[in-house]
């Protein structure tokens, strides 16, 4: 590669600037989509440590920061469980064992926002890589 500003040979390929004079050796179009590149790529990747953390103490609600989609879906199940397993006893005493298997869905949704959690950082962080996101 010769510089466009002495003529003098540039022995490193991926030098941007000439080693004898200082002058510019791309051009600036190829400059300009190595800092389009660079944004792309800048798009910050969500930190797993903080989505574990935040649905551990916040449960549902901490999903929030990992998956919105997964939080709101988490969110409905649980209120719906929720207000069943205190209603359906109000309406038949029949319904009394559904109770506990409805109280059983609240309680288990938390261990189950933090795998969505875990996953989907994961998901996210891999499709930012792919620079799909
Ligand atoms: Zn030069």
């Amino acid at each position: 590669m010769f510089c466009p500003n002495c003529g003098k040979e540039v022995t490193d390929v991926n030098a941007v600037f000439c080693q004898h004079c200082g002058g510019r050796l791309r051009t600036n179009s190829i400059i300009k989509k190595n800092e389009e590149t660079q944004v792309i790529v800048s798009v910050q990747p969500k930190n797993p440590g903080i989505a574990l953390a935040l649905t551990i103490v916040f449960g549902g609600f901490g999903l929030l920061y990992s998956s919105v989609k997964y939080a709101i879906i988490l969110l409905i199940v649980d209120v719906i469980a929720f207000i069943g397993s205190v209603l359906m006893p109000m309406i038949d005493r029949d319904f009394m064992s559904v109770s506990p298997l409805l109280m059983m869905i609240v309680i288990l949704s938390w261990p189950a926002s933090i795998i969505l959690a875990w996953h989907s950082v994961k998901t996210y962080n891999k499709g930012l890589k792919r620079g799909k996101n």
